[in-house]
């Protein structure tokens, strides 16, 4: 018989009943959506959960980085960011008329060097944009010294950060603001959804317009703002994994451990250890290869998970700079480390319920490939 396939990640999700009882209010209300019940109940969990003075909830994390660039009227300078992200990041940027210029990572958290970001400052750059990648944080402080030096925004994109903390501080509490997400495949999920996180109450006041069309109240805009508001059933489905996420962080923990255990004394292949001070979520699993002492390729590892039926993702490949819609404007010679990384990169299945014989399996395959 065919083994089930084992995909990169698996969507958390309560039980049917247990979803069910979250909603059913919804049905006597017919409050649906427009900051209801549920909206409101989840923004102040997520205040208290995640550590930070004000959460914003967004149907989606993209559109909640891109309100906080509309909510902040930056205009139409540079923002240094990393190429070593999802797409989303260097589009909301571009997409709101800001030109991302590209700083290089550093080659042990795989998130923006901040020793390479001041020689990219010009009297254009109104914005830092970090991210934090797989459960890796930013070196917030010193990232923090830059931009004060230099009087610029830093908007960090904590979408792999969800729950995490910094020195025992919420890892949303940092910067200007923060955009978490809550998509199906993030460590916690509202099926689609999103957050801007922020100390600043005049921030929060403007991101709760730009949400609804830039409305503060029926016969008032001051912002040309969109429609990006998160519906109740979607914070009722967070009402619910909310209650769960802890639980599942520690198993995510346990499954980091087991890949570690047997993959971390294999030449060639660089495992992630957390970071001094993290309480990390193991929102990811990463391996780099080193195809000349490891003896295969990413690509050759990928190939034969596939071959097993286990989905790994080459994430993030390729790098942002490569993708047809930057090429032109932009050379990923010019960021070599988070070039080398996109190139080498693997992110094995991760979540709270992947079976042991099942990382057993991947990682004998791993095994199997070396020199
Ligand atoms: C998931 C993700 C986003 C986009 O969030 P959505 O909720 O899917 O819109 C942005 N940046 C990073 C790094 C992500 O992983």
């Amino acid at each position: 018989m065919e083994a089930q396939r084992i995909k990169v990640t698996r969507s958390s999700m309560p039980s049917i009943e247990e979803y069910t009882d979250e909603i059913r209010a919804l049905f006597s209300s017919h409050m649906l959506t427009n900051a209801g019940v549920k909206h409101q109940q989840l923004e102040e969990e997520l205040t208290s959960f995640l550590d930070v003075d004000y959460v914003s909830l967004f149907v989606n994390g993209h559109s909640a980085l891109e309100a906080i660039f509309e909510a902040m009227e930056l205009g139409r300078g540079e923002v240094i960011t990393t190429p070593f992200s999802f797409i989303s990041t260097a589009n909301a940027i571009a997409r709101k008329g800001l030109t991302p210029v590209f700083a290089d990572i550093d080659p042990f958290s795989y998130t923006l060097d901040p020793n390479l970001i001041e020689p990219l400052i010009s009297d254009k750059t109104v914005a830092i944009v970090p991210v934090h990648v797989y459960g890796n944080i930013c070196d917030v402080d010193a990232i923090q010294a830059v931009a004060e030096r230099n009087g610029l925004k830093v908007i960090y994109d904590a979408a792999h950060a969800f729950g995490e903390t910094w020195k025992g501080r919420g890892i949303g509490s940092f910067g200007d603001a923060s955009m978490f997400s809550f998509h199906a495949t993030k460590v916690f999920n509202t099926i689609e959804g999103g957050a801007v996180t922020t100390s600043n109450r005049d921030l929060y006041s403007a991101l709760n317009c730009c949400r609804n069309f830039g409305l503060a109240g029926p016969e008032d805009a001051k912002y040309i703002g969109g429609n990006s508001k998160m519906n109740e059933f979607c914070a009722a489905m967070g009402l619910c994994n909310l209650r769960h996420v802890s639980r599942e962080i520690s198993k995510r923990k346990a499954v980091a451990s087991r890949y570690t255990e047997r993959l971390c004394d294999l030449p060639g292949v660089e495992v992630r250890h957390p970071q001094e001070g993290v309480i990390s979520n193991y929102a990811y699993y990463p391996v780099l290869f080193n195809p000349d002492v490891f003896g295969s390729t990413r690509d050759e590892v990928f190939d034969a998970l596939e071959k097993i039926n286990v989905g790994s993702r080459k994430y993030f490949y390729p790098l942002i700079t490569d993708f047809e819609c930057y090429r032109d404007a932009y050379s990923s010679s010019e960021t070599p480390v988070a070039k080398h990384v996109a190139d080498n990169i693997l992110t094995l299945p991760m979540y709270a319920d992947l079976a042991v014989d099942d990382i057993d399996r991947i990682c004998d395959t791993i095994h199997h490939l070396a020199r």
